[in-house]
């Protein structure tokens, strides 16, 4: 049975944004139980958080901040192969991130001194999700370009999902967060971690509670109540924000040389993180079609989340037949994906040739994988079409790009004109005046001073 829709574009050049696959989501009504939260952490802080926790986590917490001693003792029984892993993930992930800072730069037009400064924000707050499976990779995304940037302090909130080292299981619940989340926090020395998860994580980011400190950005992926959360609190001002990470997406490009087995593994591999994935296969090949649904077949039923795999491609999994792959690059720019995975014959070059992707995974041996647990690029990317104008997390967006500027008299003498010109064409004729003002005589008055 067909997991898979099939989208037929063949013979059809027209846009077909509209015709992709997203996610359908009750936005009202999240919306309003984003209101709520955010309402109650405003005005009641840690109580709320507490009372949110109970009811959204089934956790009565009584201190939200998880203690050093946790931390440490999550590191030193961490799985030394684990703990590898992490640190390789971790070097791998600040070596991209150290190219990825933007260069201050100063330079003279027509003598005049003028630049960039890049400043780290004083203190970033990062949300590692926890509802439906466990990310201490997120850890390792949102903490190490903040550190690259240099940012002075990092809070780190995730709910108490209390499933020991592995994934989220059912069975004793110690009440912290997963144990490999706090164990990563500890080897990249952030100690401050909050125990909180959802849009009221982020409520307490941005308005501050006396478990967490006011954040001036707030960043990370999450559900589309941690995706909302962080929207209407950055639409208020109140904090800066990444972007739209929210479900996982990831389209393949695929034409004759592509290998039906690791094209549904892909499209599998992605589908496991929410029933709300979105996976789309865009190929030049029909005949591609079959095999992939047999390889799905063969999967799906005997993975481990086989239910949220089902839903999500139920749901959302879609293959886009096209004639050619100038088409395929085509609806590849218009889906902007997340994670844009190329299996083609030149694949290098037909990526190149695709404008928006948060990621593009180039070749039959480059799964999203690599990039999820670490080759380097960050796997907070913007999800939803965002990809078409913006990218994912890094390192400049913890750094405020502070511009400046330094005329001689001289120079200023030159461009007074010009300014004045520009003022009044504006009606803002006390623009003008400041300049002018420079080079009048001082008044009597003010000469005796
Ligand atoms: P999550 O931590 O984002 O959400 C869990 C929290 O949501 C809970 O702690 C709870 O407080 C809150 N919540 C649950 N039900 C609620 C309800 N009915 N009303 C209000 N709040 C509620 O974890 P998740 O749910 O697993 O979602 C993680 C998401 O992040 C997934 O969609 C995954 O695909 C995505 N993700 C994206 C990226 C990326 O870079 N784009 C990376 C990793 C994960």
């Amino acid at each position: 049975m067909a997991r898979l829709s099939v989208l037929d574009l063949r013979g059809d050049r027209s846009d077909p944004r509209d015709r992709l696959p997203r996610p359908r989501t009750d936005l009202a009504a999240a919306r309003e139980a984003v209101d709520a939260t955010l309402g109650a952490v405003r005005d009641r802080g840690d109580a709320a958080l507490r009372e949110l926790t109970a009811r959204f986590d089934g956790q009565d917490v009584d201190d939200l901040v998880v203690p050093r001693e946790v931390l440490h003792e999550s590191l030193e029984r961490l799985d030394p192969r684990l703990r590898a892993a992490l640190e390789r993930s971790i070097a791998q992930v600040r070596w991209y991130h150290e190219r990825c800072r933007p260069l201050d730069w100063e330079d003279h037009l027509d003598g005049v001194r003028m630049g960039v400064w890049h400043r780290p924000v004083s203190r970033a707050g990062v949300y590692v999700p926890g509802g439906k499976a466990v990310y201490p990779s997120t850890v390792i995304m949102t903490v190490v370009p903040a550190q690259v940037a240099g940012v002075d302090e990092i809070v780190l909130c995730t709910p108490p999902t209390g499933t020991g080292f592995t994934g989220i299981t059912s069975g004793e619940h110690d009440g912290w967060p997963n144990r490999t989340i706090l164990a990563t926090a500890a080897l990249l020395g952030v100690d401050r971690v909050v125990r909180v998860g959802g849009a009221q994580a982020v409520a307490a980011m941005a308005y501050g509670t006396d478990a967490v400190p006011a954040c001036d950005m707030v960043v990370g992926p999450g559900n589309l109540y941690v995706s909302l959360a962080k929207q209407q609190l950055a639409a208020q001002g109140l904090i800066g924000i990444d972007g739209y990470a929210g479900p996982t997406e990831v389209a393949i490009v695929a034409d004759h040389t592509a290998d039906p087995r690791i094209v549904a593994a892909d499209l599998v591999g992605q589908a496991e993180h929410d029933e709300l994935v979105v996976a789309l296969l865009i190929t030049t090949e029909a005949a591609l079609v079959d095999p992939v649904e047999a390889a799905l077949e063969r999967e799906v039923p005997r993975a481990r989340h086989a239910e949220r795999i089902e839903t999500a491609l139920r749901n959302q999994g879609t293959v886009a037949l096209v004639d050619d792959l100038d088409q395929a690059v085509a609806v590849a720019e218009a889906f902007a994906a997340e994670h844009l995975e190329i299996h083609t014959e030149d694949a290098g070059k037909v990526a190149e040739r695709v404008r928006y992707a948060g990621t593009t995974f180039i070749g039959p041996w480059t799964p999203v994988s690599v990039g999820d647990y670490g080759a380097g690029p960050n796997h907070t990317l913007p999800t939803s079409g965002t990809a078409r104008f913006t990218g994912g997390l890094t390192t400049s967006s913890f750094l405020v790009p502070v511009n400046y500027v330094e005329y001689t008299e001289e120079q200023l003498r030159d461009f007074a004109d010009a300014v004045g010109a520009l003022a009044h064409s504006e009606d803002l004729p006390a623009h003008a005046r400041a300049v002018d003002v420079r080079f009048e005589p001082p008044l009597a008055e003010d000469r005796s001073r």
